[in-house]
């Protein structure tokens, strides 16, 4: 029969699942001999049953108790309820998962008034006596008997006033008296029950108030939110007391074995003399820094951290009591620790021995890498939000609020630093971010023009942050709850959490620490996945490689449009209405594209690089519409030429002809090139002249891969392959140098996922644009799904995650595998990598490791993100595969 109750020796190898995390690492702690205050568990089996039986303590789990209670007198030689030498214990809850203060604990459980006298009398510390007794009325009575808190905290307001006292401990032993008393009466009055003289029926009566306090509402809410099962159940453990606000000898305090904010090897944590744990939970008076605490003291602590680290394998966060000198220990747990800190203690902690570099990997998560990379608020900074939007592009950026991009610019050039406020932002506005330090704006998703130019650029910005109104005309903004933010007042805005705030908020700079480094590196030894970078400028470039990207996954030539003096001959291209037009423009691009590509392949020398071919979503290129009407409007109330007019009119009439229902499933893409081929050969041109350039002048060029988008169709491909190998025979010819290339397309459509065995036929390579994939798989567009419907999606549970951020396995997913099995089966050189956002997370990277991807491709800031969660992908594969072996 399975048994509920075990001493702390007894139960040496039971799981934390049974034991709870609490009494896990007392069982741990009590069998290395580290001096526990000795004590039983009563397991989570134990809760579980209690919910089964309708909120009934189980006979049996009382009976087991009383067995333990027997052996444990024998041992201490003390016995509960014996007022000349009494058993006083804690009943305390512990969950498998820590949740902090979301449960009950009851301290001093054994006292009565009998034995509170005699306790008085032998120790000769009434104060204390009295003390321990009035905390567990007032425990008990609030826990256990539900008697509302206020009514306790109330009296010894009363009493501390009276007696012109602070602190609870400063009280005197006739106040403490009196405060029993009414505190009984309190008790008594509120449940018509007498507070239990019989320390028996008092832990009876303990153990089912935390059995209970496991579905107390704040706990639910808690598992909610950290998804943590209903089912689990509480362990309760039985512990002796031992006291901590014995006099000035005692006290109590936390410890960590490592310093958690900067990951330093030292003892850090903080003591309280005189006093119990409770008291330092509350905060009500400062505690000392560690290093304050009795000498002897301190020397055995640090022996502890040193054992409790050889034991557990990590940083330990514990707590401990000292009862008239001597040192007790009550708790330990893996210490909660700054993304820095937790590089710099695994890698430290490989060098020591203690761990291998696998458990190393594992214990860093790659998302808490992000607070590494970018400038972010000083965690000892006080923040007071005014709004929020979406975090867009990570970072802090600090400025003066200006709204026209002509006064960024200006006050650019003058050395100031601005936040450029919009309703959105548009290729016009490139000028104006490029001077800003951040962008803010009030409408448009995470891939709105502000927010994908931003993250490109590495620059801050929060973005559709609808709880601002901007009024343009009147230059100032005002929060949804009345704060009114005008031109030239300072904000700060955080791209990484997109809370905006009023002034100048301290920052920190961002780092790639050695430790990270060292890190990276192990991991780069132990991952399959090949991580690149998505970049389309130089210096998105350089920081990719500086991050250790492994070549350019992605670079969109359509940002390379963007740039304000390259605007104007792009409309031209767009709006031509002859061949000749075309072409005229063309020839003025060309010449810059060479000169873009150029400077990407020095950067990138050796490595890959893809580059595609331009997607340009038309109508983020074209005047709007009813911008043009006004314009015409106001040249005809001016009276300006016909000539002139007629001329915005021609803009107007191309702009309306080129209008699209859908862009996002518009004219754009390979569909494009299709109907206007020479847009391509331009690029194509560019491309390998300059790679031809590069390789004469420096010796040395990048891997040309030239990529085709928004393929649906074999033929297009075919097509377009056509068109890129004449190309290039012309250029060879030209130079007379041939270099090697390849040429590959994106799977953004569920059709060419489907048809990837033909399609595989005319390519070299894939790269899955899971922005689009998803997009079209599951027929939403993003930037309505995020503003509209993806919250009640996510609230209602048809959704699990933002499918934009986190790939949905399911759909998106089942078309990555399909694609690249059925592709690679049919051409077994061809190369599959991922170029969508979800390259840069790492539950999807995981996915794409375990679907054969040969790399994956992300933001230049993610480089070490997907770096380390590759290598876990691994790692993890590793492991699984050896178990089930
Ligand atoms: C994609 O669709 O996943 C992609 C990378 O292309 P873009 O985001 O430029 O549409
Ligand atoms: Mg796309």
């Amino acid at each position: 029969m399975e048994r509920y109750v075990y001493l702390f020796e007894e139960a040496v190898g039971l799981t934390r699942f049974e034991l709870g995390g609490k009494g896990y690492g007392l069982v741990e702690m009590t069998s290395v001999g580290l001096p526990v205050p000795p004590g039983m568990v009563i397991v989570t089996e134990a809760c579980r049953e209690y919910y089964r039986n309708n909120g009934r303590v189980p006979e049996r789990v009382l009976e087991e108790v009383k067995v333990k209670l027997e052996q444990l007198s024998a041992k201490v030689g003390k016995r509960l309820g014996d007022p000349e030498n009494p058993l006083i214990v804690s009943v305390r809850s512990g969950a498998p998962y820590s949740m902090p203060g979301m449960m009950d604990t009851i301290l001093n459980v054994g006292l009565n008034d009998l034995i509170v006298e005699r306790l008085a009398e032998k120790t000769g510390n009434r104060r204390w006596a009295y003390d321990a007794y009035r905390r567990l009325l007032q425990m008990f009575g609030r826990i256990v008997m539900g008697v509302p808190g206020e009514k306790f905290e109330e009296v010894l307001r009363r009493y501390k006033e009276r007696e012109g006292v602070k602190h609870d401990h400063e009280l005197s032993v006739e106040a403490l008296r009196s405060i029993v008393k009414e505190f009984k009466q309190i008790i008594r009055e509120h449940t018509g029950k007498e507070f239990p003289q019989d320390p028996w029926m008092q832990i009876e009566m303990a153990i089912e108030a935390v059995f209970r306090s496991w579905n107390n509402p704040r706990a639910i809410e808690y598992r909610r939110y950290y998804k943590i099962s209903d089912d689990l159940g509480t362990a309760v453990n039985i512990q002796m007391m031992v006291f901590g606000n014995t006099g000035p000898n005692s006290g109590t305090g936390v410890g960590f074995t490592r310093d958690p904010s900067t990951g330093e090897k030292r003892l850090y944590g903080e003591y309280l003399p005189n006093a119990q744990g409770e008291d330092v939970v509350a905060g009500i008076r400062t505690p000392l820094p560690l290093e304050k605490v009795d000498p002897k003291i301190y020397e055995q602590l640090k022996e502890v951290a040193e054992k409790l680290e050889r034991h557990f394998r990590d940083m330990q966060d514990f707590e401990f009591t000292v009862e008239d000198g001597k040192l007790y220990l009550l708790q330990t747990r893996n210490g909660k620790r700054t993304a820095q800190a937790a590089v710099k203690i695994a890698v430290d902690m490989i060098r020591e021995g203690l761990i291998t570099v696998e458990e190393a990997l594992m214990r860093v998560s790659p998302t808490d890498l992000n607070q590494l990379l970018h400038r972010r608020l000083d965690p000892k900074a006080k923040v007071n939000p005014i709004a929020k939007g979406l975090n867009a592009s990570p970072g802090v950026a600090t400025g003066k609020v200006v709204f026209r991009v002509e006064d960024a610019v200006e006050m650019g050039k003058a050395g100031k630093k601005v936040i450029l406020v919009r309703p959105e932002t548009t290729p016009d506005d490139i000028k104006g971010i490029i001077a800003a330090q951040g962008v803010l704006t009030s409408r448009g998703g995470m891939t709105s023009h502000a927010a994908v130019v931003t993250r490109g650029m590495g620059k801050p910005a929060v973005v559709g942050c609808e709880e601002i109104t901007i009024d343009l005309e009147k230059e100032q903004f005002v929060t949804a709850s009345g704060v009114v933010v005008k031109k030239g007042d300072v904000i700060t805005i955080d791209g990484s959490t997109g809370y905006v705030m009023l002034g100048e908020v301290p920052t920190i700079e961002p780092e790639m620490t050695e430790e990270l480094k060292v890190l990276l590196k192990w991991a780069d030894e132990r991952r399959r996945l090949g991580v690149r970078a998505n970049a389309d400028t130089p210096e998105a470039a350089r920081k990719a490689r500086e991050f250790g990207a492994e070549g350019i996954g992605l670079c969109r030539t359509e940002r390379m449009f963007n740039a304000p003096d390259r605007l104007p001959i792009v409309r031209e291209m767009i709006m031509a209405t002859t061949d000749e037009e075309r072409r005229a423009a063309l020839e003025k691009l060309y010449p810059m594209q060479l000169q873009d590509f150029k400077e990407i392949f020095r950067a990138m020398k050796g490595l890959p690089v893809t580059v595609r071919l331009l997607d340009l979503p038309l109508h983020e290129f074209l005047p709007p519409a009813e911008e043009l009407i006004k314009e015409i409007y106001e040249m005809k109330m001016r009276g300006a030429s016909e000539k002139e007019i007629e001329e915005k009119l021609r803009v107007l009439r191309k702009v309306e002809a080129l209008r699209e229902h859908n862009p996002m499933i518009g004219h754009r893409g390979c569909r494009l090139a299709i109907t206007h081929p020479e847009i391509y050969r331009m690029q194509v041109r560019a491309i390998l002249r300059a790679a031809i350039e590069v390789l004469e002048e420096e010796g040395e060029t990048a891997e040309v891969q030239i990529m085709v988008p928004q393929t649906a169709f074999a033929k297009e491909l075919e097509i377009i392959r056509k068109l890129v190998e004449e190309t290039a025979e012309e250029v060879f010819a030209e130079t007379g140098k041939r270099i090697p290339f390849k040429f590959g397309t994106m799977i953004e459509t569920p059709r060419a996922a489907l048809t990837a065995s033909e399609i595989a036929k005319v390519a070299d390579f894939f790269s899955f644009g899971t922005n689009d994939l998803t997009q079209t798989t599951l027929a939403f567009s993003r930037d309505d799904a995020e503003f509209k419907f993806l919250q009640p999606y996510l609230e209602k549970g048809i959704l699990k995650e933002n499918p934009f951020e986190v790939l949905d396995r399911e759909g998106v997913g089942r078309l990555v595998k399909i694609g690249t099995a059925e592709g690679k089966a049919a051409n077994p050189k061809l190369e599959v990598g991922i170029c969508g956002e979800h390259g840069g997370e790492p539950n999807s990277i995981m996915f794409f490791h375990e679907a054969g991807l040969d790399y994956v491709s992300c933001s230049p800031y993610r480089i070490p993100i997907a770096r380390l969660a590759a290598a876990q992908a691994a790692i993890k594969e590793k492991v699984e595969v050896a178990i089930t072996v």
